[in-house]
């Protein structure tokens, strides 16, 4: 093949095979919110990065999630955006999942105890803005419509708005490209899984008397409604009546909508000025593997679910954080490549936890036959007694429960995620990552490291009298860790995580 680039080729020109340019080190493609963070992130730390899209531009109309989650706040506080985020949506303290079962997140051992209605579309914005910012180069109007992989790199073949052919190269492909992933098809994953519900029915719309609750949801006979308030007046509405099962195509009406929310809650509010509405189907589905070769698959692309539980775009983001240092540190050579294996270790059994919960939830929203309702019951009246089972189900939902599995003989907290801890001098842990860094906490200053890998470390104390030695890798969690460990051991482990 012409025209073609080594793992950390940048440039290159058009070749007898039609290569028109080899326009980076890694090609993301698709920007959804996945695609904008893991891009910005590529981009960030000084990985050449185009993201493709078929769009003609990146704001979308759509807003289809309208929840961040306490660890995806986390990951966007590490990148200096969540509190922006948190000034345009509306943070609630309760998360209500179904009958009477209400989880409260005032105690959420994280920063951001809390959930937070957001659009879907802010979220975005704001890591558009950090990708172009970052130096992210989009591609609008390109319709990635095949990939070949070698051993050097990745081609992908785009169709443009002009209906021409182009041929893109990089060393690493990614397709964030959601449920009906293009990426995914071209390297031959199976996308195994059924539809969970069908005809649920989706609006924003304005209500002439506000509910007593921020959150409402109510199921009844064959109905579910949820009701929840963006903040800037507009309420999400998802509606469900199981006896009408129609296809996506059908019309739909603020009157339908009206119709189901009286169904589940007894009456509709008044609802008026819809500014979207929308019905659609929920499939549970998940790739088999994240990474074939040169190519990996995140977000949508590698895995969907039912809505229950705001779970997707969150999981989603968090994929983004996970694969996006290890992309970087590979391709600038700190790292083997089989550090990039551990994607699929770490997040394939995250996506599919998420796929048994949000269903679960869905079922026994749902739950119509007498066995059903009565697990719903047991597990409602359970979760009120035990907070050992409640602080496990939130941990779930809101993210912050994952770890990530550790080497045979790594000590206890390798793997886990590490709350914003307090850092000597004032700063605080999601402060420090800001920039992709990896972060050495120990109780005395660390000065070597810090002279040595400065672009990529930061060295810090904790603010308490802790004695433990702690590496957080750039994704928040800990890399290494020690009870107590002299220079000699610190360095024997900056040396292993960062080359
Ligand atoms: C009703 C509803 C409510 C939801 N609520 C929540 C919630 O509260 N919380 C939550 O976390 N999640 C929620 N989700 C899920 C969430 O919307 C998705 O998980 C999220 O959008 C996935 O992001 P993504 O970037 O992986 O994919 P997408 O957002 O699907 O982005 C994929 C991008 O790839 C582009 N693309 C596709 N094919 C190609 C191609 N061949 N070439 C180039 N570009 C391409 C698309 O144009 C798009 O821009 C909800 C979903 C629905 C339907």
């Amino acid at each position: 093949m012409t025209g073609t680039t080594g793992t950390t080729g940048t440039t290159g020109t058009t070749g007898a095979t039609g290569i028109t340019g080899i326009t980076g080190n890694v090609i993301v493609v698709g920007s959804g919110p996945t695609g904008l963070l893991l891009a910005g992130d590529l981009a960030d730390a000084g990985v050449p990065v185009t993201l493709v899209e078929k769009r003609p531009h990146h704001l979308s109309n759509l807003s289809r999630a309208f929840v961040l989650h306490a660890r995806t706040l986390e990951q966007l506080d590490a990148r200096g955006l969540a509190d922006g985020l948190e000034e345009a949506g509306r943070p609630l303290d309760r998360l209500r999942l179904f009958g009477r079962l209400t989880l409260a997140l005032d105690t959420l051992p994280s920063r951001f105890n809390h959930l937070l209605v957001i659009p879907q579309y802010e979220v975005e914005k704001a890591l558009h803005r950090r990708a172009t910012e970052a130096g992210v180069v989009f591609r609008y109007e390109s319709e990635v419509t095949g990939l070949a992989q070698d051993a050097d790199g990745a081609t992908v073949t785009v169709r443009t708005a002009a209906g021409e052919t182009e041929e893109l190269r990089a060393a690493y492909v990614v397709g964030t490209d959601g449920m009906r992933s293009a990426v995914r098809n071209a390297i031959g994953l199976p996308f195994p899984g059924r539809s969970v519900i069908r005809s649920v029915v989706l609006a924003d719309v304005r209500l002439a008397q506000e509910p007593e609750s921020l959150l409402t949801v109510n199921t009844a006979g064959d109905a579910f409604a949820f009701l929840a308030p963006f903040g800037d007046g507009y309420y999400r509405v998802i509606g469900w009546n199981r006896a009408r099962n129609v296809a996506d195509s059908e019309p739909l009406g603020l009157d339908e909508v009206k119709e189901v929310t009286r169904l589940a809650l007894g009456r509709d509010f008044g609802m008026y000025d819809a500014r979207w509405m929308s019905r659609f189907h929920s499939d549970e589905r998940q790739a088999p593997a994240y990474r074939v070769g040169r190519v990996f698959l995140a977000g949508d692309a590698a895995h969907v679910h039912t809505p229950a539980g705001g779970q997707g775009m969150n999981t989603g983001l968090q994929d983004a954080a996970n694969l996006g240092w290890k992309l970087a540190q590979v391709l600038h050579g700190h790292a083997r490549p089989e550090l990039l294996d551990t994607y699929q270790a770490e997040r394939h059994p995250v996506g599919k936890a998420v796929l048994r919960s949000s269903g679960g939830i869905v079922r026994l929203a749902m739950a119509k036959r007498p066995w059903t309702l009565a697990l719903r019951g047991a597990l409602t009246a359970f979760l009120g007694v035990a907070a050992p089972a409640r602080r496990r189900a939130l941990g779930r939902i809101t993210g912050i429960g994952y770890r990530y599995p550790a080497p045979r003989g790594a000590h206890r907290l390798t793997g886990t995620r590490v709350p914003d801890v307090a850092l000597a001098g004032g700063g605080r842990l999601h402060e420090a990552l800001r920039g992709g860094r990896f972060v050495l906490i120990t109780p005395e200053a660390y000065e070597a490291a810090g002279a040595a890998r400065k672009d990529r470390l930061a060295a810090e104390r904790w603010a308490s009298d802790r004695r433990t030695a702690l590496l957080v890798r750039p994704d928040g969690y800990v890399a290494w860790a020690a009870d107590s460990a002299d220079a000699a051991a610190v360095e024997a482990a900056l040396a292993a995580h960062l080359g």
